[in-house]
């Protein structure tokens, strides 16, 4: 017997050749042949009545041969072979082109299924190049994605080799299978590539989501793994409000309800985990710097992690602005940042000089140590992984961890994508803020939209244009940044300062492009979308997007964000062309409503979770079988299994759950993400 860590070369169907074809199916042992489902199935179960066939469409028929076959040389190499069939109901008329051996088996009075598509010719009804199947192919029948030489048909002979000549070992304990009504590991794989029947493909399925869903939550369980008679450094004292006293500002309710609940956790002993939701301009900065504040003074040190230079520096700068006066020390570390002060920022987070440090992953350097780690913020946006969360947890002892999302997604969701971090909810905007408003335009009248914009610079404000790419000729029809900056800056906005940002300025062109936003010398900014996150010059009030079609909604919502952060009223002007249902769709929603969730579900609905979350930026493998969206519910029983059990094995190490953790670590490790250790 083979076992499924095999290559697929022991089969006998699959040489190095083919072998080499599979390979760029991302196929290379039997587990990934075995694993490698259907696209879809054929239903050859329930063949129709030749009366009841619909034109048009692809059908199974079972009918008898009723007429000889006839044979029309048509040219040289084509031959035409006709032939009728009847199943009772009525008659039908059979062609194939060329096909002699097809056209041999149709003897008269034999009966065989015909799979095709029906076309109605006044009322003669004909199939044109059937598949002829003998009965004993009544069956369900998969369907596979395929690559040059390599047929759907390949692949299922392949498979049907490897289901019967691999030892299939089931992972799962009976009684966990039993509980959840799950069908066994062989029977489930045997199923869902050749289904026994409806009922049975049902159970495969179903069998095979869940495993798939609940290796996930057992992975994320594992990654942000805390024991739970672990001790994390414990808050003794709330200084939350002495730190909101400070601010010229008073926090809204939302946000010292949020600050509270990361302080009630950290005073309980044990590591926080908590997300700290909230929509763009909710004022997570402000609550996270509470917190942090809070920590500092009970003795720890602080840091936090942002996914671009341009954020960090941001934040770094509010944070300063919120810490000034207090005797917080603060340092910023960027993989820019030169060598020499990076060793100085070393020795001071390894000596404790340094309270507070904000950076990017460069804060992950081996070589960088903290005297006492006692809380870690992560700004996510879902650009982090959990293991670059586990990674900088790990240079602390326990320490606590915040993450903050601009992004609100259903609870289920989070669940998906944090693991198991309990979530804060910033649902209140700060007082004074002016509604957004959105307008949806063509190119036609973008002049127009420039005259508006220009009537907000001459009253002192500023404004953001933002197009999708940064050069010439990336992709055709797309308006680029650097050329549509020139442009406007020699034409329509000649007696006005314009700015150009995009991803490829090195950190200091970017810092000195964005300081001149902010200090108001440039007054209108030409970006990609690197301003996405973060950035705050209340004095911009109004944005246009160029070919808004190819944003997706929470990143348009991310982009709006940026105006609307002072008093003056604001706008955004969504500018496109592109005509189908989708983006029409979108732009609605976009130009009705402001409310974070709802575009986030929205965007959910439309996009899809891959592509929701940005394939493999969160860290999170891409599934196989499961949708987290269509299977939500078993996602839900997934998730409390896995709960259920890590929480009587916390490492997977008993005989019940050991042989899951393989299949974790194998799950994991796609993304890189050495899981277990
Ligand atoms: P978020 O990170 O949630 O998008 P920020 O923390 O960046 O929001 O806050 C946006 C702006 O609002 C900042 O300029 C911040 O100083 C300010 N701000 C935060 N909280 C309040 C408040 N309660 N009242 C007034 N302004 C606030
Ligand atoms: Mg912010």
């Amino acid at each position: 017997m083979l076992s499924t860590g095999d290559s697929i070369t022991r089969l006998k169907s699959i040489g190095e050749k083919r072998a080499g074809l599979f390979a760029r199916l991302g196929v290379k042992t039997i587990y990934d042949l075995l694993s490698f489902f259907p696209r879809h199935y054929d239903d050859l179960t329930s063949p129709v009545s030749i009366s009841e066939a619909l034109p048009e469409q692809k059908c199974c028929v079972k009918a008898k041969v009723t007429a000889p076959v006839g044979e029309h040389r048509i040219r040289k190499n084509m031959v035409i072979y006709k032939t009728k069939v009847s199943d009772g109901s009525a008659g039908m008329n059979i062609t194939i082109f060329n096909n002699r051996y097809a056209a041999a088996a149709l003897k008269v009075g034999s009966e065989h299924l015909f799979y095709g598509k029906v076309t109605a010719n006044f009322l003669q009804k004909e199939m044109s190049s059937p598949e002829i199947l003998p009965q004993s192919e009544q069956r369900i029948r998969p369907v596979y994605r395929q690559t040059d030489g390599l047929s759907s048909k390949i692949i299922a002979y392949a498979l049907k080799q490897a289901l019967s000549e691999t030892y299939i070992e089931e992972y799962m304990p009976r009684e966990l299978l039993e509980r959840h009504g799950l069908t066994g590991l062989k029977e489930a794989y045997s199923n869902i590539h050749f289904p026994s029947s409806h009922s049975a493909l049902k159970d495969a399925r179903r069998r095979l989501i869940f495993d798939e869903l609940l290796t996930m939550q057992l992975g994320i369980k594992l990654l942000s793994r805390v024991k739970s008679d672990i001790s994390a450094p414990a808050v003794k004292t709330d200084y939350t409000s002495e730190f909101f006293a400070g601010l010229p500002f008073e926090p809204t309710s939302a946000q010292r309800r949020a600050a509270a609940e990361a302080v009630e956790d950290m005073r309980s002993g044990r590591p926080m985990k908590r997300l700290l939701q909230g929509d763009v301009g909710s004022g997570k900065t402000a609550v996270a710097a509470a917190v942090c504040y809070t920590c500092i003074k009970n003795g720890m040190q602080a840091a936090f992690m942002a996914p671009t230079a341009i954020l960090c520096e941001q934040h770094y700068r509010s944070f300063l602005n919120f810490f000034r006066g207090t005797g917080v020390k603060s340092a910023l570390l960027l993989g820019s940042t030169p060598a020499r002060e990076k060793k100085i920022i070393y020795e001071q987070l390894a000596s404790g000089e340094i309270d507070f440090i904000v950076g990017t992953h460069a804060l992950l350097n081996d070589s960088l140590s903290f005297k006492s780690l006692g809380i870690v913020i992560t700004d996510e946006q879902h650009r982090f992984g959990v293991e670059q969360r586990a990674s900088l947890i790990s240079k602390g002892n326990n320490p606590h961890l915040y993450v903050m999302s601009a992004t609100p997604i259903p609870r289920t969701l989070s669940l998906v994508v944090y693991g198991d971090l309990k979530v804060s909810v910033l649902d209140e905007m700060p007082p004074g803020r002016t509604e957004i408003k959105t307008y949806c335009i063509s190119s036609r009248i973008r002049e127009r939209a420039y005259n508006y914009i220009k009537k907000h610079l001459d009253k002192g404000l500023q404004a953001y244009i933002i197009c999708p790419l940064i050069e010439q000729g990336e992709d055709e029809g797309l308006v680029s940044a650097e050329e549509y900056a020139g442009k406007i800056s020699r034409t329509s906005f000649r007696n006005y300062s314009v700015g150009l940002m995009h991803g490829r300025l090195s950190a200091r062109e970017k810092d000195a492009v964005m300081s001149a936003f902010a200090r108001g010398e440039t007054q209108l900014l030409v970006s990609t979308t690197v301003i996405e996150v973060g950035v705050d010059v209340p004095n911009a009030a109004v944005m246009l997007i160029e070919n808004a079609e190819r944003f997706g909604l929470s990143q348009l919502h991310q982009l709006r964000g940026r105006v609307g952060r002072g008093t003056a009223e604001s706008c955004c002007i969504l500018v496109t062309d592109n005509q189908s249902e989708t983006t029409k769709r979108r732009m609605q929603i976009m130009c009705g409503t402001t409310d974070g969730f709802v575009i986030a579900n929205e965007d959910l609905k439309l996009r899809g979770p891959g592509e929701f979350f940005g394939n493999r930026q969160h860290g999170l493998p891409s599934f196989k079988i499961a949708d987290i969206i269509r299977d939500m519910d078993i996602l839900m029983q997934a998730q409390s299994e896995a709960e259920r059990i890590t929480e009587r094995d916390a490492g997977l190490i008993s005989r019940d759950y050991a042989a899951l953790k393989p299949r974790v670590a194998a799950l994991f490790e796609q993304v890189g993400v050495d899981a277990l250790n």
